[in-house]
């Protein structure tokens, strides 16, 4: 039983599902989801509503607390390249593999074991 998580979210004793009525008779209540693992918002959660009643609940303050983003960030054109290719169907051809800047449209091709390597970018 200790090592079952709770669910955080604010309200999820409040929704009316048979797995939350828990004890005995005469004595039942509704009560938050243990589970040994939730899925939603880094393990916290037992569904996206949960999920988003406590986004809900403490957003504001959250923002407040750990700043707010008051001007545009910028993603410069260094920054813009990604790995991309253009498919062929003709088993003949290969697909040509590129790196392609987002900003400037320019195309730099790549073998295709540079395009599969994750650690292979436009700087190497
Ligand atoms: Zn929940």
């Amino acid at each position: 039983m200790s090592n079952l998580k709770l669910c955080q979210g604010t309200q999820c004793h409040t929704y009316h599902t048979q797995d939350r009525l828990k004890g005995v008779k005469g004595n039942k209540t509704y009560q938050t989801r243990r589970r040994s693992n939730f899925y939603y918002g880094n393990g916290n959660f037992c569904d996206q509503r949960c999920l988003y009643d406590w986004i809900n609940t403490y957003i504001e303050r959250g923002l407040d607390y750990f700043g707010r983003t008051k001007e545009p960030k910028h993603l410069t054109e260094d920054c813009a390249w990604v790995k991309n290719y253009d498919w062929r169907s003709n088993p003949d051809e290969s697909h040509r593999h590129y790196f392609l800047n987002t900003i400037t449209k320019e195309r730099r091709p790549i073998t295709e074991q540079q395009y599969d390597d994750n650690n292979y970018d436009i700087n190497n």
